[in-house]
């Protein structure tokens, strides 16, 4: 069984609850999206077929049993949840990011789906499947990337939606583009609203960078 892998590495996880937590990241190839901020459109195309059993090779001397499996869009390939199963099976902790356009419900309850539920500004906000507003347990989360105010106000309506409905989750995350929405105007915002929401900063990038790719 194989799939379409752009790249294995360990690195320090940046945009959930889990922020700052050491974790391997297997980044798979392929994206149905197009989003106007994207920052990794290598992995788009990029990539080697890879089987299941060697994906698990390359994991197991990174020595760290936290394991986050994202892409591009990891569900845009039809094996992924049965590499998530596999891993889950081993006794892996497993988180999935997904951009919230594919159905979740195909991915083992026992892993931690971070939903990207894309904001206007991105460009590819008509894509998301908001049936899986109804699919998200009390460990999954979901995850804003905020690039306007506009941006801000469109989470807020998502997340007056949810309390309506009594949705309990794991965690929501805001997370402001980075060059383009400042941390600080982020946070000035949530705090006049009294948003119960996580602020987030892409770690990786502040740590590395803002172009370092593989970390
Ligand atoms: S979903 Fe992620 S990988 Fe795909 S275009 Fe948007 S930001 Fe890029």
């Amino acid at each position: 069984m194989t799939l379409r892998i752009n790249e294995i590495f360990y690195s320090i996880q940046g945009e959930s609850s889990y922020a700052g937590r050491p974790c391997v990241f297997v980044r798979l190839t392929g994206c149905n999206l197009r989003c106007s901020y994207c920052d990794t459109r290598y992995a788009y195309e990029e990539g080697g077929v890879m089987e299941i059993n060697h994906i698990f090779e390359q994991i197991s001397p990174m020595a760290c049993r936290l394991v986050e499996i994202t892409g591009g869009e990891p569900l845009v390939q039809e094996k992924t949840p049965i590499l998530v199963e596999g891993l889950l099976e081993d006794g892996y902790e497993v988180l999935l990011e997904t951009n919230g356009t594919q159905d979740i419900s195909r991915v083992d309850d026992r892993c931690v789906k971070v939903v990207d539920l894309k904001c206007p500004s991105s460009g590819m906000s008509d894509h998301t499947d908001m049936e899986n507003l109804n699919r998200l347990s009390v460990r999954d989360e979901i995850k804003f990337v905020l690039g306007t105010r506009g941006d801000y106000e469109y989470a807020r309506k998502i997340l007056g939606y949810m309390e309506s409905r009594s949705i309990l989750i794991g965690s929501v995350n805001f997370s402001p583009v980075f060059g383009q929405l400042e941390p600080e105007t982020l946070a000035e915002w949530i705090l006049a609203d009294h948003l119960a929401c996580r602020l987030h900063l892409q770690l990786h990038k502040y740590i590395w960078g803002p172009d370092a790719r593989g970390v």
